[in-house]
């Protein structure tokens, strides 16, 4: 019985996505909603499984899955483009389909339960930026987050101009569209961590789909709490912290409390165990 309680977080987490997996299965008569979800909901439970053990590449071993899942199978094997832009081409056309479904449950709605897990666990993008040397930033945050709001107008007024202009052949487009685009953020991710020290700059200053998941994520069920009376104000987690999250503070206006991608090193490094 005990040892069925210290695993509830994983098996929770499979039910909920086999619940979502065989209800879209069902309802789109489409089996591959089936092989998607449980596949992804596998990898999760894998992964805080792996955590609850004490394995310290936990995380990184759930983002590998479904980031290489992602990339490799869904956007160059299938051609769905789950960037932002086939988020909105599939907007555009009407289709609640692969991209639309993707960003309604990991990047719109669920964040209000899981916050900003896909940044933690499954975003193919850092999952790259995560082998670089600088997993916490090595300088104070700069102000040019407002940065993020034109690439999130750029992807959007791309997909409306290729809409107006009515060009042919828009599906291939968009498969050059999620390639290209892809070597874009690599490029420019790397570039950023090593010009500002921090693995996460791209997160941070640039990442159009943080324009989604700050605001969801504010209300989000998942939090990261600390036990004031446990809590001797070392200051460690906040100096693990990739994001820059005052942790310590319990209110949903803390300090980049929308940027917390719930990586769990602050947790695990708390010496009282207060979080
Ligand atoms: S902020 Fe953007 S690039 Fe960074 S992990 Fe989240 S979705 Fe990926
Ligand atoms: S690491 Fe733990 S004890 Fe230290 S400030 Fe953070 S929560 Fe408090
Ligand atoms: S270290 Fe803690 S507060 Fe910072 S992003 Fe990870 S889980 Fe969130």
């Amino acid at each position: 019985m005990k040892q069925i309680r210290k695993y509830l977080h994983p098996i929770i987490i499979l039910i909920i996505f086999e619940v979502v997996a065989v209800t879209l299965w069902l309802t789109k008569n489409n089996l591959f909603y089936l092989f998607n979800f449980s596949y992804i909901g596998l990898s999760v439970s894998l992964g805080i499984f792996l955590f609850i053990r004490k394995y310290k590449h936990a995380r990184r071993i759930v983002q590998l899955l479904v980031g290489l899942y992602m990339l490799v199978y869904l956007g160059l094997i299938c051609h769905e483009n789950m960037q932002i832009e086939g988020f909105w081409y599939y907007l555009f056309t009407g289709v609640f389909e692969a991209a639309t479904i993707h960003y309604a449950v990991a990047k719109i709605f669920g964040p209000l339960i899981f916050g900003r897990g896909w940044c933690g666990y499954a975003c193919w993008t850092a999952m790259v930026l995560d082998f670089l040397p600088y997993k916490t930033p090595k300088h104070p945050r700069k102000n040019i987050g407002w940065i993020r709001y034109i690439t999130f107008a750029a992807s959007l007024i791309f997909v409306a101009a290729l809409f107006l202009a009515k060009a042919g052949n828009i599906e291939r487009i968009m498969l050059l569209a999620f390639i290209i685009g892809n070597i874009v953020y690599y490029v420019t991710g790397i570039i950023l961590a090593f010009a500002f020290r921090d693995n996460r700059a791209f997160c941070k200053y640039i990442c159009p789909i943080t324009v989604f998941l700050k605001p969801m994520s504010y209300y989000s069920l998942i939090r990261i709490k600390c036990k004031k009376d446990r809590c001797i104000e070392c200051g460690k987690c906040r100096r693990v912290c990739p994001m820059d999250v005052d942790v310590t503070d319990n209110s949903r206006d803390r300090k980049n409390g929308t940027e917390c991608i719930l990586c769990m090193e602050c947790v695990k490094n708390c010496p009282k165990d207060a979080l």
